[in-house]
């Protein structure tokens, strides 16, 4: 038990705001302030996935600094010390991604960014909220969405992507365009597509079905771009436990850290979603 004197007045930090996000492990409060907890002497990021300690226990303090300058030492298990050079870690890992032609493999992004693999992994993905392949993935696939639309071939289309063999595209595309990339390009000639915009906490975001996957999920809030994309598929509006379904499974999912950079917020955000709603089948 240290540090028994009652806690000076914090002028910077709303201690009920702050509680609330320690107690719902937000990370994007992550940063902001550090929790120290008086029963063991340590203090932690707030999205620490340590259990929670009594709340009179706690101190919340606007800097590493100052928690180590009231004795208290860094916890082993979030390293709360390591708050911005993750960030800078991940968002160089993204940039790498979305530079290379094709995804990095995991071992290269992590030594880039100076972290152990394993670590670099949970980091990444606890940020995204996707795994660094399942980034590069959803990378990959929406820029084969985009050149399917403008090469003169399906061939042409997937190497542009950065398939190093378009049978890897054919392998996946039934879930990640549901439907084969030929009939893509033909505007989805012959298909059936369900679709329902569903709220999230980054917008209302368009979810399109076929029964072999998804053909469009994206941050939408009507069916336009979808009819236009694929002009020649039959779009019906989802009935209601579809939509109910697919709401439950949007608003299950944890947006992305707000600090990371708009576009690979909503592309992480997109690929957890899709993940989830295949995964649901
Ligand atoms: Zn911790």
């Amino acid at each position: 038990m240290i540090d028994i004197a009652p806690a000076p007045a914090l002028h910077a930090i709303d201690e009920d705001a702050a509680w609330e996000a320690f107690h719902a492990r937000d990370r994007s409060a992550d940063g902001r302030f550090v929790v120290a907890v008086r029963t063991t002497g340590i203090y932690c990021r707030p999205s620490c996935a340590a259990r929670r300690p009594r709340r009179e226990h706690v101190r919340f303090l606007d800097s590493p600094q100052a928690a180590r300058a009231a004795g208290f030492r860094a916890c082993l298990r979030c390293l709360p010390d390591a708050v911005a050079r993750d960030r800078q870690a991940v968002a160089a890992a993204i940039a790498a991604i979305d530079a290379a032609e094709t995804p990095p493999p995991l071992d290269r992004l992590a030594a880039q960014v100076g972290y152990a693999p394993h670590h670099f992994h949970r980091l990444f993905k606890r940020a995204t909220g996707v795994t660094p392949a399942a980034y590069a993935r959803a990378r990959r696939t929406a820029r084969a969405t985009q050149a399917l639309a403008a090469e003169p071939s399906v061939t042409a289309a997937l190497y542009e992507a950065g398939y190093a063999a378009p049978s890897r595209f054919y392998a996946d595309s039934d879930q990640r365009l549901g439907m084969a990339p030929g009939q893509w390009r033909r505007g989805g000639e012959g298909v059936s597509i369900v679709w329902t915009v569903a709220p999230s906490s980054m917008g209302p975001l368009l979810v399109a079905m076929t029964e072999r996957g998804l053909a469009r999920v994206a941050f939408e809030d009507d069916e336009r771009a979808l009819s236009q994309s694929l002009p020649a598929a039959e779009l019906r509006p989802a009935d209601t436990p579809t939509r109910d379904r697919i709401a439950r499974i949007v608003t299950a999912t944890e947006a992305p850290d707000p600090l990371l950079a708009e576009p690979a917020r909503r592309l992480s955000f997109i690929e957890a979603v899709s993940r989830a709603l295949l995964d649901a089948g």
